[in-house]
């Protein structure tokens, strides 16, 4: 099979992810009971509606980003604007195929970095929708970094267990001090857990940058939102899990450089 031909093939698996990603940071929340709802259902059922009229999508329309451009971003039941959110993920979702495919080949390494930034894709949405990093994708995350890793994939075993360990007591030791100075949670345990889980990919090498990066990114989405008009004052929550899982995702693709199973090597 030529390059070209698995390539397609990965950018329309990745568009159908990121179709099931959105689906995940939607219902996601509410079937975990982190955000209120009288009907959570689950990741499968019921067919994907409408969140303002209710009306089920057409199986045509929920093509991915076909179906919006058809739909001209508007509900056909409705009219009601469709989050701009939805195209964004689906190419975000396609955006890790490619990137997974061109650092790795057609591998199972290839696979696994794509799932690690789909993993981080959701998280990131999640958290800057509801402000939680839901444990039922922080920690199988975290498992499945040390599993890939048993076998020196992306980092050795003993730098990622030591990197997951350190990740998730750097943040959860910041987050006590902080909170006894400030009685406020300035890092929630989310964090800590999302840390452990870049630590247990990447190694602990990784999270002192990674820290860094996430910081100036977190930073640099304040001066956005100021700029933008929005009021930001001390008590305004900062949710720092896209701005760290953005430099997780960015330290994968560096790292993939580098790396032996990478293609180019
Ligand atoms: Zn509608």
């Amino acid at each position: 099979m030529s390059y070209w031909v698995i390539l397609v093939t990965w950018v329309l698996v990745g568009l159908l992810i990121g179709s099931f990603l959105n689906v995940v940071i939607y219902r996601g929340p509410k079937m975990w009971n982190l955000v209120e709802s009288d009907s959570p259902g689950n990741l499968v059922s019921p067919r994907s509606y409408c969140p303002s009229c209710k009306a089920p999508i057409k199986r045509i329309n929920m093509i991915p980003l076909l179906g919006y451009i058809m739909l001209h971003g508007k509900c056909a039941s409705c009219s009601a604007s469709i989050s701009l959110r939805y195209p964004l993920v689906e190419l975000l979702g396609a955006a890790a195929a490619v990137i997974a495919t061109i650092l790795f080949g057609f591998t199972v390494t290839a696979a696994l970095a794509a799932l690690f930034i789909w993993t981080l894709i959701a998280l990131s949405f999640i958290d800057a929708e509801t402000g939680f990093l839901p444990d039922a994708l922080t920690i199988p995350l975290l498992a499945l970094g040390i599993v890939a890793n048993a076998i020196d994939l992306f980092a050795t075993l003993p730098n990622a267990l030591i990197g997951a360990t350190a990740g998730y007591l750097i943040f959860r030791l910041i987050g006590a001090v902080f909170q006894r100075l400030r009685g406020l949670e300035g890092l929630g345990q989310g964090d800590a857990k999302l840390l452990g889980a870049l630590g247990a990919w990447l190694g602990w090498q990784a999270l002192a940058p990674l820290v860094f990066a996430g910081a100036v990114l977190a930073l640099a989405a304040v001066g956005t939102m100021r700029l933008s008009g929005k009021t930001v004052s001390n008590e305004t929550p900062i949710p720092f899990g896209p701005a760290l899982a953005g430099a997780g995702a960015i330290a994968m693709i560096l790292n993939g450089l580098h790396l032996p199973a990478n293609i180019w090597n």
